[in-house]
């Protein structure tokens, strides 16, 4: 058992903060503010090699593991989790498992190199949690397929070029991969969401929007699979995001409390702060590690679900409640929106419904315990 990161990882983990500092950190009020998806970031983001870092390099990605994707998404969710757009890294890893040998030669490289964004169509106004009564269909044509439905909370998906679909065929649930300049393609709405605001999300509509066969992900029937393969992983992000959340958040609050004075005394020498001081660092630790070793899992390619669930709810559970005595921690200081906490509180918020909420997380953990 080894608790350390590789050298590589040092230094990966290093430059992710030192961008992060740079470049994020600087302009992350004013786009959550706008509610304005940060296309220079996004140009720079790709320059690092941040949104391939888990595509082969054959496929001219960073060869990483689901440990450097952690390190990625932890490390730029000091600053914004919003500038980790999940759909771009659940679409690779939707083509990396089950697409086909032309999908991946056609499509990794732009999304690997960022010249390509892409998003997640799943939810409607009627599915959510489960995919039970999804509307969106796909019915058969000659040499592919005929697309129709309507998807909601959509992120990234105005700004992307490739979306993957997940719609109802013949055989059951079912992906495919659509660009956005098909004809049929329609935006609804911009939405005007409490978190994640630098990744919009948005309402739209495929009407008799056709396909080839070429362009499905997987087999007919097969989206549930699909699926998992892609948010096992993306929930290692998900809950390495609310990680560096926490982390920032009690880090931002301790430096505050060494040098905070009531009367004659410093706040980090009250007792019942230290306690809450060494309460949250054991819960920030011990996140991390479920963390850690569901990554270890998918990378050993060992079944992570029950991990990636875990580590989910955990850390879901512990960013809610540090940044939460973090305000507590700095009283009136930190009540301000010149301080990122209210906005750390939104996004800690929105991540434990987006990609999964913590029910569903608990229901997955549960399901691999009990059957
Ligand atoms: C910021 C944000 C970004 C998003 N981005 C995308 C995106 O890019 N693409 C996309 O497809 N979707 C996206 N979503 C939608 C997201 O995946 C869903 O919101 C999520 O899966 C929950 O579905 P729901 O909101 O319909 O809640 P519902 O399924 O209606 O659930 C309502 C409540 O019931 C609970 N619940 C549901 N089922 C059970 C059960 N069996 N046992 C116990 N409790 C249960 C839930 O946990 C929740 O508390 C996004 C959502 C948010 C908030």
């Amino acid at each position: 058992m080894d608790f350390e990161w590789s050298e590589s990882q040092k230094v990966f983990q290093a430059r992710v903060r030192g961008f992060t500092e740079r470049v994020i950190e600087p302009e992350a009020k004013e786009f959550d503010e706008k509610n304005l998806f940060p296309v220079a970031t996004f140009r720079k983001m790709s320059k690092e090699g941040f949104l391939g870092i888990t595509v082969p390099s054959e496929y001219g990605g960073g060869n990483g593991g689901a440990m450097e994707y952690s390190i990625l998404c932890e490390e730029i969710a000091r600053a914004s989790a919003a500038y980790i757009h999940n759909g771009h890294y659940q679409t690779e890893k939707m083509l990396f498992h089950y697409g086909t040998a032309e999908q991946r030669r056609e499509f990794l490289p732009p999304l690997a190199a960022g010249e390509f964004l892409a998003a997640t169509a799943i939810s409607e106004s009627g599915v959510g949690s489960s995919f039970n009564g999804m509307a969106a269909t796909a019915s058969r044509e000659k040499d592919g397929y005929i697309l129709n439905g309507e998807k909601v909370h959509i992120n990234d998906v105005a700004e992307a070029q490739i979306i993957n679909f997940f719609a109802m065929a013949p055989q059951g649930l079912t992906v495919f991969l659509v660009h956005t300049a098909t004809p049929g393609f329609t935006i609804l709405e911009k939405m005007d969401p409490m978190g994640l605001r630098a990744s919009p999300i948005y309402s739209f509509r495929l009407t008799d929007c056709r396909v080839p066969e070429s362009r499905r992900i997987g087999q007919e029937g097969q989206g549930a699979q699909v699926f998992f393969s892609a948010f096992n992983h993306s929930r290692i992000g998900n809950a390495s995001c609310l990680l560096g959340i926490a982390a920032e958040a009690l880090e931002r609050a301790i430096s505050f409390i060494r040098q905070r004075k009531v009367g004659n005394r410093v706040v980090a020498d009250f007792q019942g702060i230290r306690w809450i001081v060494a309460e949250l660092s054991t819960r920030i630790e011990a996140a991390g590690l479920l963390r850690d070793r569901a990554a270890w899992m998918e990378d050993r390619e060992k079944d992570p679900a029950r991990e990636t669930s875990m580590a989910k709810l955990l850390a879901g559970e512990i960013a809610m409640e540090a940044v939460s005595q973090a305000i507590q921690l700095t009283g009136s200081h930190g009540c301000y929106r010149d301080k990122p906490f209210e906005r750390y509180l939104r996004d800690a918020k929105s991540l434990c419904i987006a990609g999964g909420t913590l029910e569903v997380m608990k229901n997955n953990i549960a399901r691999q315990i009990l059957g």
